[in-house]
């Protein structure tokens, strides 16, 4: 078994930001769990396909391969053959993933990959059910929260960098929606595992965090 922190997280507070530096500071890899959830969005995406029947989503897992790979300690995401990464971070990808992420048999879909990384490797893994559900036994649970304003301010200045025009209200009102999704859903929602530390970064800069987890990390 690797060593393993888990970081958990509503959206927008910063767990992709801060689990990459963390990894980075420590050696680790990083394991983005989202972007596999993002991946398998993307598939319905790109066919076209309708997600209102989880039916119909179960339906389609077997032809939907999701794979992960490194490159300079930086993680690919392969849905087939071919890397989508850069692809999955749009708005529409997220909503998706958001959706279909309540459906057990998606979360099943991507259990062994996720629990295998953790086996083999030093990871740093951010999620929503990650020192819940994947990793119970994480060795460094941390539950990294913002306020909703914080996290909704956040996103809208990451999506403007992006040239994406957006709405301040929008984005909030899409982290709020997004925020019900995750913890209100029956299958793995998104809560504080007991032995979690918890971060609220609304009032702290990006090193202050990483510096605040890194010394849970090295006792
Ligand atoms: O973290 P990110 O925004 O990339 O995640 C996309 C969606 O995937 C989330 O809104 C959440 O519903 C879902 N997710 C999840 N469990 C995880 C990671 C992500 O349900 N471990």
């Amino acid at each position: 078994m690797g060593f393993n922190i888990a970081i958990d997280g509503p959206s927008g507070a910063g767990k992709s930001t801060i689990a990459k530096l963390v990894a980075k500071e420590n050696g680790f890899i990083y394991v983005d769990t989202g972007a596999m959830y993002r991946a398998i969005a993307l598939y319905f995406l790109d066919h076209g396909l309708e997600i209102s029947d989880a039916k119909d989503v179960i339906g389609h897992l077997p032809e939907i391969k999701v794979g992960i790979d490194y490159e300079n300690g930086m993680q690919q995401v392969l849905l087939g053959e071919e890397v989508v990464t850069d692809r999955l971070r749009a708005e529409a990808v997220g909503n998706i993933a958001s959706h279909i992420a309540g459906i057990p048999e998606v979360r099943e879909h991507l259990l062994a990959i996720q629990k295998d990384l953790a086996k083999t490797q030093n990871v740093v893994m951010d999620g929503r059910d990650i020192g819940t559900q994947i990793l119970p036994d994480a060795d460094v649970k941390i539950f990294l929260t913002a306020s909703v304003d914080t996290r909704a301010r956040r996103r809208f200045l990451e999506l403007q960098e992006k040239g994406i025009s957006c709405n301040l209200e929008e984005v909030k009102q899409d982290i709020a929606d997004r925020d019900e999704r995750d913890t209100k859903r029956e299958v793995a929602p998104l809560k504080q595992a007991e032995d979690a530390i918890l971060v609220d970064s609304s009032e702290m800069t990006i090193p202050e965090v990483v510096e605040t987890i890194s010394k849970y990390v090295k006792g």
